[in-house]
């Protein structure tokens, strides 16, 4: 995933409080236009920001849901197999 180390830009402290955020996912655009030289290790003791947590939120979901569907797949291609044969040991059994 993209989840990188938490950093944040030296510019936070320009910002008001309320503004000021650390991010830690590779994806995130603001997060990404902060030049390397102006980044923070660390959360800087500001709040996880919004994008980051979106990104962190769909990457964990798509993450689930394609693990999900490719189980889900591997299953159906099975199933009707087995549905059948399923079917046919009914049918001698009755
Ligand atoms: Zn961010």
């Amino acid at each position: 995933m993209s989840a990188v180390s938490a950093f944040y830009s030296v510019n936070e402290i320009k910002k008001p409080a309320q503004d000021r955020v650390h991010h830690n996912n590779g994806a995130c655009p603001p997060g990404r236009d902060i030049p390397s030289w102006e980044r923070k290790p660390g959360d800087g003791g500001y709040r996880l920001c919004e994008d980051c947590q979106k990104l962190n939120r769909e990457g964990v979901k798509r993450g689930a849901g394609q693990l999900l569907l490719s189980r889900w797949g591997a299953f159906s291609m099975l199933h009707p197999r087995l549905f059948h044969l399923k079917k046919v040991i009914d049918f001698k059994e009755t």
